[in-house]
């Protein structure tokens, strides 16, 4: 089960830098995260201001 962001997204980018597999890109209005991609490292929830990506 990948991690997915939530409407709370701010879109301020930060995710997307820190995940490991580049899993992370923009998308309309919020940042969205390729299920097939992502490895469940959690990097993206820890790295977050308003805590949108969940698992
Ligand atoms: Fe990337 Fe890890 Fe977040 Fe998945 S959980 S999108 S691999 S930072
Ligand atoms: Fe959105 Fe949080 Fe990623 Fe910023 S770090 S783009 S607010 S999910």
């Amino acid at each position: 089960m990948a991690y997915q962001i939530s409407d709370e997204c701010i879109a301020c980018g930060a995710c997307a830098d820190g995940c490991p597999v580049n899993a992370i890109s923009e998308g309309d209005g919020k940042y969205v995260i390729d299920a097939d991609a992502c490895i469940d490292c959690g990097a993206c929830a820890g790295t977050c201001p308003v805590g949108a990506p969940q698992a």
